[in-house]
């Protein structure tokens, strides 16, 4: 079973402060359901194919969020702004300009959280910020990100690399937290209050590090039954 609450008090934490978005890829609705029922209200997904018909099945449920946290094709980034409530996945300037003009068409804001790579594994998405002494590279794009009008930029997201122990995913989690210092102060007017980082594996290692939102999903739902 998983914590998020006692993870935070153990860290000296308001466990209001760190927000739990049960990642529901691979699961069928009547599973996420069950979730809806027993309290989830924030659901992550990671493909707009999959996500589409859970989404249609649950409209009307009040109170459920969903949040796409899975890389986007640019040719989805209008069925994600018709789909989801926040995108943590936001990982290019070109992904952000059609973000921001298909949510202007709708006529609705959308909180977007920054996606870094900060491992500097290939396999992972994200703006490359493995190397503190390159941030300063990024500031001409989150400039103009930060620029666009109907998305709303929280703060940022990253994944850890899969280690076999827990521990080995706090560089990273510290690597993110600095990284948003360096926005803060090259960016003081912007919102980046927001951390998502931490799954199931690590999300008590991220909540110490000052995660306000974890992504889990094995750790609540057990194995995804589906591979994607
Ligand atoms: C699948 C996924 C998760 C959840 O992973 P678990 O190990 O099942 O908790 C979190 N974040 C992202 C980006 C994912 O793709």
């Amino acid at each position: 079973m998983i914590n998020v609450d006692i993870a935070a008090i153990r860290s000296g934490r308001d466990p209001a402060g760190v927000r739990l978005v049960v990642v529901t890829k691979g699961h069928p609705v009547q599973i996420i359901r069950q979730a809806v029922e027993a309290g989830a209200r924030y659901l992550g997904e990671n493909y707009v194919e999959e996500a589409a018909p859970k989404i249609a099945d649950l409209v009307g449920v009040a109170g459920v969020q969903w949040h796409m946290i899975g890389h986007i094709q640019s040719r989805k980034a209008r069925a994600v702004c018709e789909l989801f409530d926040w995108v943590h996945s936001l990982d290019s300037l070109k992904l952000a300009a059609r973000l921001d003009r298909f949510t202007g068409e709708m006529g609705r804001k959308l909180p977007v959280l920054l996606e870094m790579n900060v491992s500097g594994e290939e396999s992972k998405s994200g703006f490359p910020a493995w190397q503190a002494d390159r941030w300063a590279d990024l500031l001409p794009e989150i400039s103009q990100i930060l620029g666009c009008k109907n998305i709303d930029v929280r703060g940022l997201m990253t994944m850890a690399p899969f280690l076999p122990d827990p521990e080995g995913a706090r560089p990273y989690f510290q690597r993110l937290r600095g990284l948003q210092s360096f926005f803060i102060k090259k960016f003081p007017a912007s919102d980046w209050s927001e951390l998502s980082m931490g799954m199931s594996a690590d999300y008590e290692v991220a909540v110490q590090e000052g995660a306000t939102i974890v992504r889990v999903g094995t750790a609540i739902l057990g194995p995804r039954p589906s591979i994607q």
